[in-house]
């Protein structure tokens, strides 16, 4: 579903809208550039994640990120669980850069996993994003089910 125009995309269509999320994301790369920033699209962190990446079989191994992803994902919930216990769930400015570390080692598991798979991380999130707004338009966002 085009959520612009809330039609669903012809072959042609998706790609002029691709054309057009291109032409903004590198606009505000190029915006934000100019401020210093760093914007990294995920593809772009994926492949960099990827120069990082040493572990047995890197290339054909799925199991040691999917641990990996398993493991860190576990670490960011034992932090807020002792948010939780020792700071009356108050988020102090040490969790929160403590827990943005864990949310970065999630990250790189992620990238990992799709980089085995032969999945960019770019097309998961926009898979997911397309996902979550058709379920919203179709009022759809609660219930069970991978294929609501
Ligand atoms: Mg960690």
């Amino acid at each position: 579903m085009d959520p612009a125009c809330g039609f669903r995309a012809s072959e042609d269509n998706w790609r002029l809208v691709s054309k057009q999320d291109q032409n903004a994301r590198r606009f505000r790369r190029l915006m934000a550039a100019s401020k210093g920033e760093l914007v990294l699209t995920f593809d772009e962190y994926q492949k960099a994640a990827r120069s990082t990446a040493q572990y047995p079989g890197v290339g054909q191994n799925i199991y040691y990120p999917t641990l990996g992803l398993a493991g860190e994902a576990g670490e960011v919930a034992e932090k807020i669980k002792k948010l939780m216990r020792d700071n009356n769930g108050v988020l102090t400015p040490e969790r929160r850069e403590a827990l943005k570390k864990e949310l970065g080692d999630v990250l790189w598991y992620v990238a990992a996993l799709c980089s085995e798979l032969g999945l960019t991380m770019g097309e998961v999130a926009e898979h997911n994003v397309e996902k979550l707004r058709d379920r919203k338009e179709r009022n759809a966002l609660h219930g069970d089910g991978d294929n609501r």
